[in-house]
């Protein structure tokens, strides 16, 4: 489901690249690209459909005019938030592009043996992973992009945060988290989403931005697995759009935005009544559909017939009724759906139709049918980038052929719905609702005591530091041994300008000579408005005469100014005392020398800078006695003034830049929850799974097979070892269970055991049969790792991978056990490459990289026939070389022995030989090895 909001009300008008881009002819760029602008809706939109020609062109006729970067203060905080939507719908581009070019979006589309995940688009760091399998070529172009990406949603994230304006704030921050998401950084987009959602007030005005962006916020909840949330926000989305109907101008787009948040909040609350139904939650499930077929067809009522999103609304409509049971009304509409979705090409329409019409299908017992058309749903959801509705086919897909008793079939779809690795963190998710709570009204918190801060220490008047400010800052420079020179400036005969251009026309004249003071200034000087139309400079590391030459030139430069625009005929001239600290002034002291001098100043006739010299530095010491003299009005309030900041500022008078980053005080990152999400090291007992459902909590129980050969007893159990010795000795690796022989039911046992007794490392279960599988996932969904070309299952937590080594597969007929030992390494807890098709004359790829075979920690080098394989490639490395002879691949192979002679007859050295087809014990000893080096 993608929202169509603001206006863009057609699906043919999105994103014509020779239409018109600008809101209206002649309309600025700033505001076109800024949201709800028309340029932006055009772009999303077609970025949204991967029509990324078509984005990259509509972007292209406007970058050229907007300012270089979007920090750049002086184009106006309009511009700067145009180029900073520029930076961001480019960096969403960037990120599609890398996504199309061999960056798979959610795990390939099924094959024979499920999908083989790619590893994540790392958008932190500067480079992209070293085993991705593109060409040289693709890489470096692909790393370009990367680090192009990288730089863009750096700068553009740098210029959001600099706005004032809250909901832009927001907009750009969800949509950064959807960028996120694209990469598969999900800590990240979780950051950015719960930033986003501190900042959107429920005070806010309603308005078709607000609507979008809490549309927006609630699809990336959603997508982050956060459904109770993301209904709350799309709960809100849908009473904004409602209240700013109420006052909209133009009533049929108000009625459609309307129409589309409860179309968006209809389906969010089917996928909530689909996940209770897998549950088993019958009852529950029911009320959330209900409520959904309430909401779609409110949303029909408010769309006109020609709005596009009737189509949404429809197949919302149908996923209700197929939830309540009512299939033979779902079927003809979502049917009809599925025909017009594929008439207009629109393939997110399409996927979400064709499941729910595959979902209506299966539930009315016609599982051929529902295949193809959830099989079809799969497809474009993988495609197309959806993540949700991908996962909903492949549920579906599952549950079909689970109830088909067909486990082969069933094995992939359930592989490929374990390794999808949101659906993994159960517990983590539990812990993020929470988080995202407590964590946004700690900065909602942060956000209020920032403003009141910057109330205690900013001028309303100027919006310059104020006195507070300065004097807290000028104790910091005193105290830390800095020598600043300050300098007082006084505009001279300010009564007469009050008097003939007003008041309001002072005010004004007070903020120009502030910024004509601001713009005279190095960037480390500091201004502040003292008090009346006193400011006070603070420049650190300067001496009185440096600080002179600067006074003068920005005096200079105020007297030259064209005050004439602000009705003030005769020039503004100011007066200025500097006086410059020597170790052990205080503040006090300090102050009052460079206002006896700015009183100099004025005595002399005004229009002036004067310098403390050397003699008149002692009138601090008179000042201390009473006698000095100071300049009209300000140093009788000091005392008072200073006594105010004790009170006032309390304790956070000792860091008043808390709220002022400066170069050198760089604002802390922020580096999201991944140091509070650490992985508990005892599995919790697991509520009832959703797979309970689908294949029963007793699989193999309930299935009739073919009786297995008995399992050979196992050994008995060594005597156990006195506790000391235990510690010592408790294996570090997995508990390999080998499955042949053995039937479901005894693999499940064993796997049980394994779990009580070592709940802190997996059990891994290897040669079992698909059914084996199946039942194992059914038993532990989520705390399962799978391979279906290995035939191998990993139950409990994986550990985090120390060290790499690389997996070397001669031929194909060597693949399951290459993958056994990849498999059984990865859950050791050891990074693998994969090499594949490398034997005889095949071996040039390996020659043309040397890093495969040098970049690693061990090397598993798996062959049958062309055993002489392990003693070429230990003929090129120093790495060391686990080699696992195959009984596959010939025909007179001895049932692998002559692979084995042939290994360990090698006269290479740096070579152990495991026993024959032995994948899982190689791929033990090579996690063990890349561990131990890694850790060194
Ligand atoms: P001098 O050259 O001796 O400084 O003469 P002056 O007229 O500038 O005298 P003084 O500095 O004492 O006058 C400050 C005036 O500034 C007094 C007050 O009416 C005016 N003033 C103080 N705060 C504000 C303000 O926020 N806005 C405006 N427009 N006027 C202010
Ligand atoms: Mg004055």
């Amino acid at each position: 489901m993608r929202l169509r909001l603001n206006g863009a009300r057609g699906r043919d008008t999105a994103g014509r690249a020779d239409t018109p881009v600008r809101d209206t002819p002649g309309g600025s760029v700033q505001s076109a690209l800024v949201p709800p602008g028309l340029l932006h809706q055009r772009v999303s939109s077609a970025l949204a459909n991967w029509e990324l020609d078509e984005a990259e062109t509509l972007l292209g006729q406007v970058e050229g005019e907007l300012p270089a970067t979007p920090a750049d203060e002086r184009t106006g905080a309009r511009a700067s938030l145009a180029r900073a939507w520029a930076d961001t719908l480019r960096a969403e581009l960037l990120v599609r592009r890398l996504r199309l070019a061999g960056w798979s979006l959610l795990g390939e589309p099924l094959v024979d043996g499920g999908p083989e995940q790619e590893p994540p688009l790392d958008l932190q760091g500067s480079t992209l992973g070293d085993d991705e399998p593109v060409d040289r070529e693709s890489r470096s172009e692909s790393a370009e992009q990367a680090a192009q990406a990288i730089a863009l949603v750096r700068s553009a994230r740098a210029a959001f945060d600099a706005q004032d304006d809250g909901l832009q704030r927001a907009a750009g921050l969800v949509r950064h988290a959807r960028i996120e998401l694209l990469s598969r950084r999900v800590d990240a987009a979780m950051d950015e989403a719960v930033e986003a959602a501190s900042l959107l007030d429920p005070a806010m005005t309603p308005g078709p931005l607000l609507v979008h962006t809490l549309s927006a916020l609630a699809g990336v909840l959603a997508d982050l697995e956060l459904m109770p949330l993301a209904l709350d926000y799309q709960r809100r989305a849908a009473e904004v759009a409602a209240a700013a109907a109420a006052t909209a101008e133009d009533g049929d787009v108000a009625r459609s935005l309307v129409g589309q948040t409860a179309t968006r909040l209809a389906a969010l609350c089917a996928e909530v009544g689909e996940g209770v139904l897998d549950d088993g939650g019958a009852e529950s499930a029911h009320s959330s559909f209900a409520e959904a077929r309430l909401l779609a067809e409110r949303a029909l009522e408010e769309l006109t017939a020609d709005d596009p999103a009737v189509l949404d609304a429809q197949v919302v409509h149908g996923w209700a009724l197929v939830g309540l049971g009512e299939h033979t009304a779902a079927l003809p509409l979502l049917d009809a759906v599925v025909s017009a979705a594929e008439r207009a090409g629109d393939r997110s329409l399409l996927a979400s139709a064709e499941l729910g019409l595959g979902r209506a299908l299966r539930r009315s017992g016609e599982p051929r049918r529902a295949d193809d058309h959830l099989a079809a749903a799969l497809t474009v959801a993988t495609e197309h980038g959806l993540a949700r509705l991908r996962r909903a086919a492949l549920r579906e897909l599952c549950t079909l052929h689970a109830d088909l008793d067909d486990a082969a079939r069933a094995l992939p779809y359930l592989q490929a719905y374990l390794a999808d690795e949101l659906d993994r963190v159960d517990e983590r998710r539990t812990r993020w609702v929470e988080l995202f709570g407590r964590r946004k009204s700690l900065l909602e918190t942060e956000r209020a005591a920032g403003q009141l801060r910057r109330q205690a220490y900013e001028d309303p008047l100027t919006h310059l530091p104020n006195r507070r400010y300065a004097e807290a800052r000028l104790d910091g420079l005193l105290t830390s041994g800095a020598a600043p020179a300050l300098a007082v400036v006084d505009i001279d005969r300010f009564k007469a300008i009050n008097d003939a251009a007003g008041h309001p026309g002072g005010d004004a004249v007070l903020r120009a000579v502030g910024q004509l003071l601001v713009d005279g200034c190095r960037d480390t000087d500091e201004v502040c408005r003292w008090a009346g139309d006193e400011f006070v400079i603070l420049l650190p590391e300067t001496t009185a005469e440096q600080a002179e030459r600067a006074m003068e030139r920005i005096r200079r430069s105020i007297a030259t100014h064209d005050w004439s625009a602000l009705g003030v005929e005769v020039p503004v001239r100011i007066s200025v005392g500097i006086a410059q600290a020597t170790r052990g002034d205080d503040r006090r002291t300090l102050f009052a020398a460079a206002d006896g001098v700015l009183y100099d100043a004025k005595r002399a006739g005004r229009d002036r800078v004067v310098r403390l010299s050397g003699v008149t530095q002692t009138r601090a010491a008179d000042e201390a006695d009473g006698t000095a003299v100071t300049a009209p009005g300000t140093a009788s309030d000091e005392v008072p003034g200073s006594a105010d900041l004790a009170l006032i500022v309390g304790d956070v008078s000792t860091s008043p830049l808390a709220d002022r980053p400066t170069d050198d005080q760089p604002e802390p990152a922020v580096n999201g929850f991944a140091s509070l999400l650490l992985e508990p090291p005892v599995q919790p007992a697991r509520p009832r799974s959703p797979l309970d459902e689908l294949f029963g909590s007793a699989p193999a129980a309930r299935r009739p097979r073919a009786e297995q050969p008995a399992a050979p007893e196992p050994a008995p159990a060594p005597a156990p070892a006195p506790a000391a010795a235990r510690e010592v000795l408790a294996p570090s690796g997995p508990d390999v269970i080998w499955a042949t022989g053995r039937s479901t039911e005894q693999v499940l046992a064993l796997v049980r055991e394994a779990r009580r007794d070592h709940p802190d490392h997996p059990a891994v279960v290897v040669r079992a049969s698909a059914e084996t599988l199946v039942a194992l996932a059914s038993e532990h969904d989520a705390y399962t790792t799978m391979d279906g070309v290995a035939m191998a299952a990993a139950v409990g937590p994986v550990p985090e991978s120390v060290g790499r080594i690389a997996v070397l597969c001669a031929s194909s007929g060597d693949a399951p056990i290459a993958a056994e030992a990849a498999f059984v390494a990865r859950v050791t807890g050891a990074e693998v490459v994969r090499v594949e098709d490398v034997g005889g004359s095949r071996i040039r790829p390996l020659l043309a990289d040397p890093s495969l075979l040098s970049d690693v920690d061990c090397l598993i080098v798996v062959a049958g026939l062309d055993a002489a394989l392990a003693s070429v490639v230990s003929g090129l490395t120093e790495v060391p070389v686990v080699a696992v002879p195959t009984s596959a691949g010939q025909a007179n192979t001895f049932g692998g022995f002559s692979a084995l002679l042939t290994m360990l007859n090698s006269a290479a050295p740096g070579v152990v030989v495991s026993n024959i087809d032995n994948g899982w014990s190689a791929g033990v000893f090579a996690a063990r090895i890349a561990r131990r080096t890694a850790r060194d």
